[in-house]
């Protein structure tokens, strides 16, 4: 099974590691009534009803006891998002450690659309919003954009400038990576957001692959999920 999945043209999400199962969840659910202690996998049926009965009644604490951590290698604009999820731990690159490579994100021709007239932070994708004349003119002013911001970051820190000032022309589509670890609560708390139709496109991709990734760990929790969205 896959641990990692690659997301848009440079992005990535990486299942680098985790911590329990669904049995996990089971074992802390059933500590409640003082239950034997249970070895192997779960695939008794009362286990599977036991995880939805969770779900369904808001009992979160026993999804606590999964963590994952994945590495995510994503723009900028799209971790000023994450960030503010505030139950995950993050490490990130440092651009005053290091040069960042020239990786920035520029959507596909379907996925620029028009602002939204009836949600003033969306954007609507439709047929009429797939022009590759209209797209080919907004897709070339953002690359050049973007490439012009490297050329001047180059320029800064070929005459001398310190990494973190060159750094401030960088755009926000610039790809950057971090570890980011949560528990599986606090991972379905931001599917549930991030996954809505309502988030930005481009989160909502991470958030799927997430999901993927989390089903390979605890797919009974996941399905449970994913009945309730
Ligand atoms: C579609 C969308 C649009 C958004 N637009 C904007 C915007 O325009 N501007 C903007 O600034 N933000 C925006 N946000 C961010 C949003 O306001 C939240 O900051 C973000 O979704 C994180 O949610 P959270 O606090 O539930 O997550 P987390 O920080 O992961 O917290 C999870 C849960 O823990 C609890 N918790 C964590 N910290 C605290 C605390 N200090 N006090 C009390 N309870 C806490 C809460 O129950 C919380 O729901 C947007 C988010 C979405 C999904």
């Amino acid at each position: 099974m896959t641990k990692i999945i690659d997301v848009f043209d440079k992005g990535y999400v990486r299942l680098v590691d985790s911590m329990g199962n669904d049995l996990s969840i089971v074992r802390a659910a059933r500590v409640s009534y003082n239950s034997e202690w249970r070895e192997g996998a779960t695939s008794e049926k009362s286990d599977a009803k036991l995880i939805s009965y969770l779900m369904k009644n808001h009992h979160t604490s026993p999804f606590e006891h999964v963590s994952l951590t994945f590495e995510v290698k994503a723009p900028l604009f799209v971790f000023r998002q994450w960030h503010r999820h505030r139950t995950w731990s993050y490490n990130e690159v440092s651009a005053r450690y290091t040069r960042l490579p020239e990786d920035f994100y520029v959507p596909g021709c379907d996925k620029i659309g028009v602002q939204s007239t009836h949600n003033k932070q969306m954007r609507e994708f439709h047929d009429a919003t797939v022009d590759t004349a209209r797209a080919r003119v907004v897709l070339g002013l953002i690359k050049t954009q973007c490439e012009d911001c490297f050329i001047s970051y180059r320029a800064l820190l070929r005459a001398g400038v310190p990494r973190e000032i060159a750094r401030t022309v960088l755009p926000l589509a610039t790809y950057s990576k971090m570890f980011a670890t949560v528990d599986l609560h606090n991972l379905f708390g931001f599917l549930r957001l991030r996954l809505h139709e309502h988030a930005q496109y481009e989160i909502q991709v991470y958030a799927q692959a997430m999901l993927e990734l989390a089903k390979t760990v605890a797919p009974v929790a996941c399905e449970c999920f994913v009945q309730g969205l």
